[in-house]
């Protein structure tokens, strides 16, 4: 949500798998393994595939300056040159508008810092996608990470928002991520976000966007739309 409207800006496209024993799983229980297996590439093509067409699909009826962001990435693939050609190809032939699209990547994503890295990142760019740092707060190479590649949004981590109202500690930390961000020309997602008193410190620090249960738990498609024509 957007906090200062109270508006609808963005959705983030999470995956999950319907087992045929185990019921609906979430990435962890499934992401490593798809990884091993060289599924990888796979999965991120079809999470890009059915994320671009569904927001094109809403942006046409629903909502045309809704964004969504997705937590898969072509810097995941083996061969990441050619899964940001493949990006570009299938951007271009739905016509998905630019700035609509984001790819959270973790701080350990960019953890190897390299010239290739920075290459499909600003490819990425190029195609209109943005770039979100993820969960950012608990790896290890935030400032770094910020320094060196041009990163969009900044989403701080749950375990800093949790807090909020009882910890003065954690006032002043998403404070401090709140100004590094704006001085850097980025904009701010508060992650987990789970009481009217969070939503409003946050508000008050100068944060742009929330997120979490206070609002809404994930919601499938079918349910998203629903509330997608109640929220602005
Ligand atoms: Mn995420």
């Amino acid at each position: 949500m957007d906090l200062a409207s109270g508006c609808l800006a963005k959705v983030e496209a999470l995956l999950r798998w319907q087992h045929p024993q185990r019921g609906v799983l979430g990435p962890r229980a499934f992401i490593s393994i798809a990884e091993t297996s060289g599924l990888s590439t796979e999965i991120s093509a079809c999470v890009l595939r059915s994320a671009a067409e569904q927001l094109c699909d809403w942006r046409r009826r629903k909502a045309p300056r809704l964004q969504m962001s997705i937590n898969r990435s072509p810097l995941q693939s083996s061969n990441a040159r050619a899964a940001v050609n493949d990006w570009r190809e299938h951007l271009r032939s739905i016509d998905l508008l630019r700035g609509a699209l984001v790819v959270e990547l973790t701080e350990g994503q960019l953890l190897e810092p390299s010239e290739r890295v920075g290459r499909h990142l600003h490819a990425l760019r190029a195609i209109g996608v943005g770039v979100s740092l993820d969960d950012f707060g608990t790896g290890f190479s935030s400032l770094a990470g910020l320094q060196q590649y041009q990163i969009d949004f900044i989403k701080i981590d749950p375990s800093f928002v949790r807090d909020l109202g009882q910890d003065d500690k954690s006032l002043t930390l998403c404070k401090a991520i709140i100004g590094m961000a704006h001085e850097l020309g980025m904009e701010v997602i508060a992650e987990g976000v789970e009481t009217v008193r969070q939503r409003d410190l946050l508000l008050t620090a100068g944060c742009d966007h929330a997120q979490g249960y206070f609002y809404a738990p994930p919601l499938s498609a079918a349910e998203m739309e629903r509330w997608l024509g109640a929220h602005c």
